[in-house]
């Protein structure tokens, strides 16, 4: 691929920030025909020309208008690291100062690039440590689909991004249209042509967010549940306050109407005396009979300013023993890249925020090495 990286010019429209509809409807502005997204998507994705000079199948003068107007721009790496186990972290730079992460984790026959939607995080969840850093803002579509171009582009031909999770930093019903434009690129056959099983979209449960996803968009969903009770999961997940359970699972059972045979993944920490006791699995085998589900167990990762233990191996196994012979399809998400803290729940970035969160965290450190 000979793609050059541009920085994005102040002024300049940046094409990445655009799905196919949108670039459609960019060149019908323009009083050109909708099919020169295609020829687009083609040079830039499959190609890998950013220069709009080169894109020959485009008149002269629209060619010289994107280059007077236009940019194709991915966030840069800034740093990059290798885990022990294969697993690859990515810090970018965005164009505001700030870093976000994404995490490539090969295996048998696969890699899943988990890709980051906003900087930072607003939900407050309190095992997780991007929500410690607090919120600074949403990544455009251009941030998240160049997170995956900039990472297919490092790997180059030793490896292949066959499926998308969006379980980076943040929460990506929270920036709803840019996250949808970007999975719908992923999905394009003229862009990366991944199939809807395998980009998987994971909220907390922004209820009203998850019916507009299933009225937008069909990609795999996972949900982040981690409690069976609205008292404990108000405590975990805050957004339940908000949304509890009782509506989160409407939304979920509307979403299995998709398609017939459609599954919702639940995703479940195992926090050591917290969420783990076999009252907890009976719980959760009772919430999850009206729904087609399956379940991810996740060991609890822990961080420095974390107080949680992870549940014991034995404890973990009994949860997915107890689950699966309910005949729910139960799996435990393996740790990968603790190394080089790119597993679950350990992506920092780098936000320059003044929350609240923020200095406090700060100001414990500074107390720590004092
Ligand atoms: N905001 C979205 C997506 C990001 S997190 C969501 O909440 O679903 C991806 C998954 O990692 C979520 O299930 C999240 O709850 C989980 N997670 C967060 N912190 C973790 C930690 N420290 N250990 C293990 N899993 C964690």
């Amino acid at each position: 691929m000979n793609f050059v990286q541009e920085p994005a010019k102040p002024g300049k429209i940046n094409l990445l920030d655009f799905d196919r509809k949108g670039l459609a409807a960019f060149f019908v502005g323009l009083g050109e025909k909708p099919f020169r997204a295609t020829q687009l998507l083609k040079w830039i994705y499959q190609e890998g020309v950013a220069d709009f000079e080169l894109m020959s199948n485009l008149s002269k003068p629209l060619r010289s208008y994107l280059t007077g107007h236009c940019c194709i721009a991915a966030p840069d790496i800034v740093v990059e690291q290798l885990a022990g186990d294969g697993v690859q972290k990515w810090a970018l730079q965005t164009h505001c100062g700030n870093r976000v992460e994404t995490v490539f984790i090969p295996e048998e026959g696969r890699g899943t690039l988990c890709v980051s939607s906003q900087i930072g995080c607003a939900l407050a969840c309190t095992f997780c440590s991007t929500a410690q850093q607090g919120f600074n803002r949403n990544l455009s579509t251009s941030e998240i689909i160049g997170q995956v171009f900039v990472a297919q582009k490092r790997l180059g031909k030793d490896a292949k991004i066959t499926n998308v999770v969006m379980m980076g930093m943040g929460e990506p019903l929270l920036n709803f249209d840019n996250v949808v434009a970007a999975m719908n690129l992923m999905m394009d056959d003229f862009v990366y042509g991944l199939s809807k099983r395998r980009v998987t979209i994971s909220t907390s449960g922004v209820v009203p967010a998850m019916y507009r996803l299933t009225e937008a968009c069909d990609v795999s969903l996972a949900v982040s549940l981690h409690a069976v009770t609205d008292e404990l999961r108000d405590e975990l997940v805050p957004i339940n306050k908000k949304y509890p359970l009782k509506e989160l699972m409407a939304a979920c059972r509307d979403n299995a109407k998709i398609a017939p045979r459609r599954t919702i993944t639940f995703e479940y920490v195992m926090l050591d005396g917290v969420n783990d006791s076999l009252a907890d699995a009976h719980g959760l085998i009772k919430l999850l009979e009206t729904v087609p589900a399956k379940i991810n167990l996740i060991p609890f990762n822990p961080f420095p300013s974390s107080s949680y233990r992870c549940s014991s191996n034995n404890r973990i196994n009994l949860f997915k023993t107890l689950l699966n012979d309910a005949g729910i399809v139960t799996t435990v998400r393996k740790t990968r890249g603790e190394d080089i803290d790119a597993a679950c729940g350990q992506l920092v970035g780098q936000v320059k925020d003044k929350s609240r969160r923020h200095l406090k965290l700060k100001l414990l450190g500074a107390e720590r090495a004092a």
